[in-house]
């Protein structure tokens, strides 16, 4: 999901973008019901002045064509076919998104694309993925938001040495964090 504020020019997609996510929600509608999908993630807000759906909506449409930023996808969100496919009328600002993404259940999202590869499953998509009969996943693990001074609650801990100012060693402590993400391997190009 596009999670960064960075890209403060906020620039409109491009038309082969358009057709792609154009075609995209008719797919995902008649495969998934993408907006009944969308309509089981909720985010906790009390009384959200925007439903969760059409956010949760737009945060797939972006990553579909890989909008780079909070910013750029609340300029999309002002597009009338934006509202169309996401089923609300008016801008939602970067700030909800910002708000929202951080407050979805992983346990729902989790749910829902179990049930989203279940039924690609069923429909033999990944038939052609198979190499000797086999679908390959290859694992693959990350580092990310190491820091010396901020850290939360989930943070794993390292001592690393490093110098100070005047060249004597001290140890310290560095927060960060890891990753490991799953990625099905194919021949098919
Ligand atoms: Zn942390």
């Amino acid at each position: 999901m596009p999670n960064s504020y960075a890209g403060t020019k906020a620039s409109r997609m491009n038309n082969p973008d358009a057709s792609l996510l154009s075609g995209f929600v008719r797919y995902a509608q008649k495969r998934f019901q993408l907006s009944l999908l969308a309509a089981g993630l909720t985010d906790g807000r009390p009384q959200p002045e925007i439903p969760a759906r059409p956010i949760v909506l737009s945060l797939v449409l972006g990553e579909v064509v890989h909008i780079p930023s909070f910013l750029q996808l609340q300029e999309e969100t002002k597009v009338s076919q934006w509202q169309r496919w996401v089923g609300h009328q008016g801008m939602i600002s970067h700030d909800t998104f910002g708000y929202v993404s951080e407050r979805l259940d992983p346990e729902q999202l989790g749910r829902a694309v179990r049930w989203v590869n279940r039924r690609l499953k069923r429909g033999k998509a990944f038939e052609a993925n198979k190499i000797n009969g086999l679908l390959c996943v290859s694992l693959d693990a990350n580092e990310q938001f190491c820091s010396d001074h901020r850290c939360c609650q989930q943070c794993l801990t390292r001592q690393v040495t490093c110098k100070d100012a005047s060249g004597q060693e001290v140890k310290k402590t560095q927060y960060y964090h890891k990753q490991v993400g799953a990625r099905q391997i194919s021949s098919v190009k």
